[in-house]
């Protein structure tokens, strides 16, 4: 058995499998794609210490940072099922897709999450080139420039009050007759000068030039009436979705599927840590979620030398 089993492969399993490696102890990571949502992204201007990168760079230098040490890497390798430890001490079960089973001494969760998608036209095919789902990211690649944030919940107001402070102009649309963030962001949002709200607005689809976006069309879902945006950039904000699914009944989730944790990753379940995107960390960052892949690993190297001598 492995004395620390990671699942997931982006940036929170990549550390955390060299941490626990690190500490000359048994580590496997299996991941259905290692790189994560890294793999998906283009330009990074926020990995510290490093101005510029690309995600697919980013991706294969985690997996050869990995590779330095004895872990054994499974690729394409989707976990199904956790069974926790049948006794105080014994072995965590991961049971796979493929109808394998590892077994380990701690289990690290980081299966990060996904963006969701509006699912128009245009969406998938400009993403990257002026649809973007992280302002925190990408807000700065559209200074001076117009964009609307789809999504009136808390996660899309705060996305336009960020943005209208980088960029020319916010369109701001929800779907629902009203926004549903917090009033007292609402409030900030309606004293922007350059924010203009659309309630009732449904986004139909995404207009490029072949290129890159040039416009949005939503249709007013009291008048059925259409309308076309002229923009440089669509920031979709519509959800999150942690991929917890297959976690659900065996660890405790939050009422959004996110694995709850403690400061050190600890999670309900005895001997199973968890990090990243799929854990109920605020920020849903590259950098917060390396750091919690490490605080994780070392917490459940804390669990491993306070289990019994076998
Ligand atoms: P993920 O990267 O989501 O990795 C999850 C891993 O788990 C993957 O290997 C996946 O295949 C695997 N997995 C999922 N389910 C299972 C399962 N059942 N069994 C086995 N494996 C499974 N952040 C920044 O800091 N800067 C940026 O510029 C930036 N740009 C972004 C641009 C885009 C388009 C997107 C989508 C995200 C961006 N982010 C950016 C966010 C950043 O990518 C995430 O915060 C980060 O990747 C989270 O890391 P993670 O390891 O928690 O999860």
């Amino acid at each position: 058995p492995f004395d620390v089993l990671v699942v997931g492969g982006g940036p929170a399993g990549a550390a955390a499998a060299i941490y626990a490696a690190r500490k000359g102890i048994r580590t496997g990571i299996a991941a259905e794609r290692f790189g994560g949502q890294v793999l998906d992204t283009m330009a990074i201007e926020n990995f510290i210490s490093m101005p510029y990168t690309e995600g697919p760079k980013l991706a294969v230098a985690l997996e050869q940072h990995v590779r330095e040490y004895e872990v054994d890497l499974m690729n394409l390798q989707r976990a199904s099922k956790l069974v926790p430890a049948q006794e105080p001490g014994g072995l965590i079960e991961v049971q796979l897709e493929s109808g394998a089973s590892l077994k380990a001494k701690s289990v690290i969760l980081s299966t990060g999450a996904r963006w969701r998608q509006m699912g128009v036209p245009g969406e998938e095919q400009y993403r990257n080139r002026g649809v973007a789902y992280c302002p925190h990211c990408d807000g700065p690649l559209y200074k001076g420039k117009r964009v609307a944030v789809i999504g009136g919940g808390n996660s899309g107001v705060e996305a336009a009050i960020d943005l209208a402070g980088i960029v020319q102009h916010v369109t701001l649309v929800e779907f629902d007759a009203k926004l549903r963030a917090d009033e007292v962001l609402q409030r900030k949002l309606r004293s922007l000068k350059n924010v203009d709200i659309i309630t009732s607005g449904q986004t139909t689809e995404v207009l490029g030039d072949g290129k890159k976006v040039n416009g949005l069309v939503v249709k007013d879902r009291n008048s059925g009436e259409s309308r076309t945006i002229e923009l440089e950039g669509v920031f979709v904000q519509i959800g999150l979705l942690p991929n917890t699914e297959w976690l659900k009944g065996t660890v405790e989730l939050s009422p959004r599927g996110e694995i709850v944790i403690d400061e050190r990753g600890a999670t309900s379940v005895p001997g199973v840590l968890a990090a990243g995107d799929a854990t109920t960390v605020p920020y849903k960052q590259i950098v917060v979620a390396m750091g919690a892949g490490s605080t994780a690993a070392l917490g459940a190297f804390d669990h491993l030398i306070r289990m019994p001598a076998a």
